[in-house]
C-alpha cells in the first residue's frame, strides 16, 4: 500500500493540467485497488460517481496546494469542501486483518468516498504534516515535506527532467 497520505494520492491523481489519472472508471478502479480498505466501496462507483470524486479531487487538490504553498485557496472550495462531509458518515467494517469503508444506509459509494477523502483532506491540512508542491515545471502534485531540501515530487521523473533542461541552458549558452 502506498505510504503517502489518502488526500495526497487522491490530490496527485491530476498531475499536470493535461494528465487526470483518474478520467476512466478502469484507472480510478486500480487506483482504490492499491488501497485496500477502499477497495470494495471503489469497485462499487459508476461513471456519475466518477464525476462526482473527479469534481472533489479538483477541490482536495486546490486545498492541499494552498495549504503547501502558503498561499490563499479559492474560497468557494474551501466551502465546498466540508460540504462533502455532510452527508450520512460511511461506516466501517472489520475484515478479519484490516479495516475497510462502508457506504452507509441511504448512501452512494461515490458519497461515502468522497465523504472520507474530503475528511481526510481536511484532517491533513488542518493537524497533519506540513506539505510541500513539486517545482517541476507543469506538475501538480504535492508531497509531506519529511525533509526541507526536497524539491521534486519524484526526481527520477520531475527532478531528472529540471536537470535536463539545466544541462541544455549551460550547453546552449546564457543568451540563449
Ligand atoms: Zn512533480
Amino acid at each position: 500500500m502506498p505510504a503517502e497520505p489518502v488526500a495526497v494520492a487522491f490530490a496527485n491523481t491530476r498531475s499536470s493540467p493535461h494528465r487526470d489519472r483518474i478520467a476512466e472508471l478502469d484507472q480510478w478502479r486500480a487506483w482504490c485497488d492499491a488501497r485496500p480498505g477502499l477497495k470494495a466501496v471503489g469497485r462499487a462507483v459508476d461513471a456519475d460517481g466518477l464525476t462526482l470524486l473527479r469534481a472533489a479531487r479538483d477541490d482536495v487538490q486546490e486545498v492541499l496546494r494552498a495549504a503547501a504553498a502558503r498561499e490563499d485557496p479559492d474560497p468557494a472550495v474551501v466551502d465546498r469542501l466540508p460540504a462533502l462531509t455532510r452527508g450520512p458518515a460511511p461506516g466501517l467494517a472489520w475484515h478479519g486483518d484490516r479495516y475497510e469503508l462502508t457506504v452507509p444506509e441511504g448512501g452512494s459509494p461515490a458519497a461515502a468516498l468522497a465523504h472520507h477523502l474530503a475528511g481526510a483532506a481536511m484532517g491533513l491540512v488542518v493537524t497533519g504534516p506540513p506539505l510541500a508542491v513539486c517545482r517541476g515545471q507543469g506538475c501538480l502534485k504535492v508531497f509531506v515535506a519529511t525533509r526541507a531540501d526536497r524539491r521534486w515530487c519524484d526526481g527520477a521523473a520531475c527532478g531528472n527532467r529540471a536537470r535536463v533542461r539545466s544541462h541544455h541552458r549551460k550547453r546552449s549558452g546564457p543568451d540563449a
